[in-house]
């Protein structure tokens, strides 16, 4: 087993965070430099790629995620709002809240109040 000498990372599957094509453009790297470093396309090999994020569009919202254009909401990352699971999420539940408010629906969450 190989140990890795990055510590502070966590492993995980790169093709999660990466496009197909950098993986294919990886993998032909790998397999042809093997040829002149036999055991560089080990399958111990580790590989390190970072997560990068980028986050250029942001929605300008009210406290229940409607937009400036009446009726339309967003929530989440594709919005700009978040950048995690839980945020994620709590944009959509106040999304959900904002169009049923708008619909005219009571909302029953004790926390509403302190939102409006
Ligand atoms: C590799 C990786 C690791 C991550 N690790 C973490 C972590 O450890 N902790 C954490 O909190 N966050 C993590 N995140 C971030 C987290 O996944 C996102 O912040 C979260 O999933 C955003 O939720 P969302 O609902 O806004 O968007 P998404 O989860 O991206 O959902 C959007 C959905 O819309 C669908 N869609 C897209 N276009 C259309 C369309 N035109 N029509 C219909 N549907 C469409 C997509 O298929 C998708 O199902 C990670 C993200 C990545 C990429």
């Amino acid at each position: 087993m190989i140990e890795p000498t990055l510590k502070f990372v966590t492993p995980g599957d790169i093709g999660m965070a990466l496009p197909h094509r950098v993986l294919d453009n990886l993998m032909e790297f790998l397999n042809r430099v093997d040829n002149v470093i036999p055991g560089l396309a080990s399958k111990y090999t580790l590989l390190y790629a970072p997560e990068i994020k980028y986050y250029s569009m942001r929605a300008v919202v009210n406290k229940f995620m409607e937009t400036t254009v009446d009726g339309i909401f967003a929530a989440g990352d594709g919005a700009g709002l978040s950048r995690g699971i839980n945020v994620a999420a709590a944009t959509g539940v106040l999304a959900a809240w904002g169009i049923l408010m708008k619909l005219g629906k009571e909302v029953r969450n004790e926390l509403i109040n302190k939102i409006k």
